[in-house]
């Protein structure tokens, strides 16, 4: 077996992600893993769960000596936890995250760094709708992608060992301007969400009665929203309020081309209609053939 690429791996926050990464790190990748959280209701399940060789409720005791630190809460806390944790990271250390956006992670987090501290941040695309530390499986990260982010100048070595972590855990990696990542994750992931949490939101204003067949009646297209909606607050709140100006600019070209679409409805524009829905089945179907359905 591989010898462990790290020997002291700090997790914090050991919700879907960060428990994931516990699971599929833990020996073989890293020697040894130190969780912490803010909650110690989250740090007793991990205990419980044998998730890591130590649980610190104090984010800057649980980095201390790590030569790899992974911020894993939403990003709305990371300034504050860049803050608590800065001055005790170790020299030569690595501090990575999995946060959704990264243009707020470099903006957050990076003047924070201490001189002789790496900076590497990464986003792995996989997830579920659940989140807590019982959600997690080693295998989340399998035959999915991986984004880095590093900021300009930072020590290629450095990226080099985290894009091997991410390989280890069953990745692809692919190394990313952070502004490029968060237009196209706003397109592919936070417009989406967005979408389902508004029209879960719509179907529940409806009057009681109608709300009641539309629950009952529920076919799979609106489940399949109720599935995307079912996901954090916390998380999802941050997502929307660090990606701001490039989901906005999707959400405007998405309201144009439902116009369009709706303009079409209106006037019995079939060919308009069955041309949209067989791209929508074209896309469906390249996924499937990448092995990203
Ligand atoms: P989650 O299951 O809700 O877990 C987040 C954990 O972080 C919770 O245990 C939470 O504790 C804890 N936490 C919150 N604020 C904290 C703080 N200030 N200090 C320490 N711990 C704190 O969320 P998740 O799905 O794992 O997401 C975690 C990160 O991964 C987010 O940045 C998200 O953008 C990113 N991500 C998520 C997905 C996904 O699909 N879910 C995919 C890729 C990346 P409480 O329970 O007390 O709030």
């Amino acid at each position: 077996m591989a010898e462990p690429l790290f020997r002291r791996l700090a997790i914090i926050g050991l919700g879907l992600i960060g428990s994931s990464i516990a699971r599929a790190a833990r020996g073989s990748i890293a020697a040894e893993v130190v969780a912490s959280d803010r909650s110690q209701a989250v740090l007793d399940r991990v205990t419980e769960l044998g998730l890591a060789d130590r649980a610190e409720i104090d984010p800057a005791r649980a980095v201390d000596g790590a030569d790899l630190v992974i911020l894993c809460a939403p990003v709305g806390a990371f300034a504050s936890l860049a803050e608590a944790i800065a001055p005790h990271l170790a020299p030569g250390a690595i501090l990575s995250d999995v946060g959704s956006t990264k243009r707020s992670v470099l903006r957050d987090v990076g003047p924070l760094v201490p001189d002789g501290v790496h900076f590497v941040p990464a986003h792995p695309l996989a997830g579920t709708e659940y989140s807590g530390p019982d959600a997690g499986f080693a295998t989340l990260f399998e035959g999915r992608w991986a984004l880095l982010t590093p900021p300009p100048g930072t020590d290629p070595g450095a990226v080099e060992r985290v894009a091997e972590f991410w390989r280890r855990m069953g990745s692809m990696v692919s190394v990313m301007e952070p502004a490029h990542h968060d237009r196209v994750l706003a397109m592919v992931s936070h417009l989406p969400h967005l979408l389902a949490f508004t029209i879960c939101g719509t179907a529940d204003d409806l009057a009681d009665e109608t709300r009641q067949q539309v629950l009952q009646f529920a076919a799979s297209g609106f489940r399949d929203f109720t599935r995307i909606a079912a996901s954090d607050p916390d998380m999802w709140r941050d997502v929307f309020l660090n990606n701001r100006d490039a989901l906005l600019e999707m959400l405007a070209r998405f309201t144009e081309d439902a116009q369009a679409m709706a303009r079409a409805v209106r006037w019995g524009d079939a060919g308009y209609i069955e041309d949209k829905i067989e791209r929508g089945r074209k896309i469906r179907r390249s996924l499937i053939e990448i092995k990203q359905a």
